[in-house]
């Protein structure tokens, strides 16, 4: 492990490592690079979304189509309806534009990110190269769900996925402190720098994410199953990477159909019922699909 000298050490002082030499002749530049770098990539975290997102006014095409995709019909298509959805829905312009941006396939097969990232060589996307960096690892980027295990106040936090249980170490202030653990996040988890010694990056939040309390996990996942039982009737092998990429947007559906103001157990059981209604799917078929035994198939073999 790769240890950041602590900020005691003056440049005069004999290095960590006990090599004897000056910590300016020693570790000293090797450290302030790593720093240097980390700090770069986190800076480019800022800034790239915000380009990404001009990029898409070159695709004003793709909007109305993407719009009802995301929004389930609920809202109308119009410029001014985008800017009325930050209010009705929270940050709900900046949720579907980043969805966009990350999520929708279009007419060739790749999303915008893909297509920016590709369009780098020729000069058809100016990013500086921390940008670049990140831009090639955020096409694997797509809308998910995640619960919050842990919150560090004013520091990050720890999300873990729905979907697989994978942890991911979050270093958004902001988020530290509007999340508390048990809540559920749904938006886009963007790799960034790796911190010094560390086994895997750190995470933020692109754009913005909705935020739902803690009883939505368990119905936010049994609502995605449907998703996923519904896919592997066409597909048997179909992954939640798979349903992600096809269908990301009913994640948000999800999230829309949930009362604002209240907690209501009876609004989410009737969410997966229409879901279940709508996608033709029974208890047992999701089950069977899932490759799950139901409970009360072992009550009945008592
Ligand atoms: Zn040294």
């Amino acid at each position: 492990m790769v240890k950041l000298a602590a900020k005691k050490i003056g440049r005069n002082d004999p290095c960590h490592c006990g090599s004897g030499r000056k910590y300016k002749d020693c570790h000293l530049p090797a450290e302030a690079a790593v720093r240097s770098e980390q700090l770069r990539l986190r800076q480019a975290q800022d800034t790239l979304l915000p380009k990404i997102i001009e990029a898409a006014q070159s695709i004003p095409d793709e909007f109305p189509p993407a719009f009802d995709r995301f929004w389930n019909g609920k809202y109308e298509y119009g410029l001014e309806q985008l800017e009325k959805l930050n209010t009705v829905e929270d940050r709900g312009a900046e949720r579907f534009l980043t969805w966009l941006a990350f999520d929708v396939c279009q007419a060739d097969g790749r999303t915008l990110v893909d297509q920016l990232d590709d369009a780098v060589e020729s000069g058809g996307f100016d990013v500086d190269p921390f940008e670049r960096q990140l831009l090639t690892q955020w096409r694997q980027v797509r809308l998910r769900p995640y619960v919050v295990a842990e919150v560090r106040r004013g520091k990050g936090l720890s999300l873990r996925s729905l979907f697989d249980d994978a942890m991911y170490e979050v270093a958004d202030y902001g988020a530290s402190k509007r999340l508390s653990p048990g809540e559920v996040v749904v938006g886009h988890l963007t790799p960034a720098d790796t911190a010094p010694g560390a086994a895997a990056p750190t995470y933020y939040l692109a754009g913005a994410a909705a935020q739902l309390t803690d009883d939505t996990a368990e119905k936010l996942l049994e609502f995605a199953e449907l998703h996923l039982a519904d896919m592997r009737r066409r597909a048997p092998d179909a992954t939640w990477d798979d349903m992600v990429n096809e269908r990301s947007e009913v994640l948000n559906h999800f999230v829309i159909a949930l009362p604002q103001e209240q907690r209501d157990p009876t609004v989410m059981e009737r969410i997966i019922a229409d879901g279940r209604i709508g996608l033709q799917l029974t208890t047992e078929s999701v089950a069977a699909l899932l490759g799950r035994v139901l409970p009360s198939d072992e009550e009945e073999s008592h």
